[in-house]
């Protein structure tokens, strides 16, 4: 006798951990499968968890905000306790440069406005006061340490910057994500480990009808959503799901800087900082340290990998974000010895994600979280679930999307926005800004 579950989630990722709670607490049986010893362990594991609102779209900004309520909320969102403790919402703010990357933030603040989001806009001066560590002179358009006029200014000072206080980070998202496996725990949903799944099966009507795991095991189930992380597209591909599907997903390499901080205390009282004229964003780590991640500028490689067979070490690009770094804050030393994290983003061809069901019945996906999704994990659980049970019952989500209403925010999005189906957002940055 096979097992069996209302639904079958693939992967125990932050988001994979999501759906399985909401389904849960709509009195689904599910069943969340992941191939790793534990929840959180794939690329959430390698999140710089930043929180934040600043995106290119006005549903990627309202989706965003809804999603900082949670972390602001989160011992209410799980109701349960956790035997090693809540993760940690650093409220502190995140200052996002006015370049001519983003077109000064002129358009990005009209969504902001139209949601409600408090900010602050800070002239070079106010930069300089509030952060003396910081060179507020323009270096963009972003280049690589190689390139004739790297390091020298390209125009006087920056245009000033925008400081957003409903922002910060997750210290632990490996531990955020083992709050929610407990909350869902106690909803009723299960998990297990180390069970990698190698095919979904089907009915001959073609409607899903369970997985195989790779020990021949077979589960079954009418559902199954997946929410693989890089290993996306190989889910897609294995349920023969890709037909319709107008968005893509890739696994891209991104490599994480982990150096110390020059400014005392910055773990205690540093802010996120988002810098398109250097194509850095930067985040302060336990231990006085700063992580510095990329915003993939154009002059800068993409690299496609296979999630299964590529190089896991640092490379040039290490290097390239610490130089990029040290234009802003010249006290940055460069350590001989690279830290940091090497993993990937599920990137989609437009980089804002694909919450939806298939063309394959009972096959949903929750993917191409191109390095911004985990702040909106809980929202986008809510999402799924209320889109999985619309579809169950009969609603043709392709041609009369579901209507999400946001509790916090008391919006509501149209779930549409992120069909498999949309043509590629003009809107977005295509970059890890959404
Ligand atoms: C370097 C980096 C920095 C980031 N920084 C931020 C940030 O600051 N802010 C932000 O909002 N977002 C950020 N992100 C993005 C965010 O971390 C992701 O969007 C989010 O963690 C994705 O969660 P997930 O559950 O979809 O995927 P994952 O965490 O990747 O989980 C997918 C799981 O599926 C499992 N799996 C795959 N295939 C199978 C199979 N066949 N059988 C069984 N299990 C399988 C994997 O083992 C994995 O555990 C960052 C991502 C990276 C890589």
């Amino acid at each position: 006798m096979s097992e069996r579950y209302d639904a079958i989630i693939i992967g125990a990722g932050i988001i994979g951990a999501a759906v399985g709670l909401e389904l849960a607490r709509k009195g689904w049986k599910t069943l969340n499968l992941d191939k790793l010893p534990a929840a959180g362990y794939g690329s959430t594991s390698a999140s710089c968890a930043i929180i934040r609102t600043h995106y290119s779209t006005l549903d990627g900004t309202a989706f965003a905000y809804e999603g900082y309520f949670y972390w602001k909320d989160w011992a209410r969102y799980l109701g349960v306790e956790d035997e090693r403790g809540l993760a940690e919402f650093h409220e502190r703010g995140c200052l996002v440069m006015r370049t001519a990357a983003n077109g000064y933030l002129d358009k990005l603040l009209e969504h902001q406005r139209a949601v409600g989001i408090p900010f602050e806009e800070w002239d070079p001066a106010t930069i300089k006061a509030r952060m003396p560590h910081m060179d507020v002179d323009t270096y963009g358009p972003p280049k690589r340490p190689d390139d004739e006029g790297f390091g020298a200014s390209t125009g006087g000072p920056l245009r000033g910057a925008v400081f957003f206080p409903c922002a910060g980070y997750i210290s632990d998202p490996q531990l955020a994500t083992h709050n929610i496996q407990r909350a869902a725990e106690a909803a009723g949903g299960h998990f297990r480990f180390n069970a990698e799944i190698t095919e979904i099966r089907k009915t001959a009507e073609g409607r899903v009808a369970g997985v195989t795991l790779a020990d021949g095991s077979e589960i079954d189930a009418p559902v199954v959503v997946n929410v693989a992380g890089p290993h996306s597209q190989k889910v897609n591909e294995m349920a023969g799901a890709t037909a319709d599907m107008n968005i893509a997903t890739k696994a891209l390499k991104q490599e994480v800087v982990h150096v110390p901080m020059p400014v005392e205390n910055w773990d205690e009282i540093g802010i996120v900082t988002s810098d398109s004229d250097i194509a850095c964003y930067t985040r302060p780590e336990k231990g006085n340290f700063l992580l510095i991640g990329s915003e993939d500028p154009e002059c800068d490689p993409r690299e496609f990998v296979d999630p299964d067979d590529y190089d896991e070490n640092f490379s040039e690009q290490w290097n390239v974000q610490v130089m990029r770094t040290a234009q802003r804050i010249p006290a940055l030393g460069i350590p001989s010895r690279m830290k940091g994290v090497v993993s990937l983003y599920d990137a989609s061809d437009d980089w804002i994600p694909i919450y939806d069901k298939s063309c394959v019945p009972g096959f949903y996906m929750a993917c191409g979280s191109s390095g911004n999704q985990f702040k909106n994990a809980p929202p986008a659980g809510a999402m799924m679930a209320a889109l999985i049970e619309q579809v169950e019952a009969g609603r043709d989500h392709d041609a009369e999307p579901v209507q999400f209403h946001m509790p916090y925010t008391d919006r509501t999005i149209d779930v549409g926005f992120y069909s498999r189906r949309r043509t590629i957002n003009p809107e977005s940055s295509f970059s890890v800004l959404g």
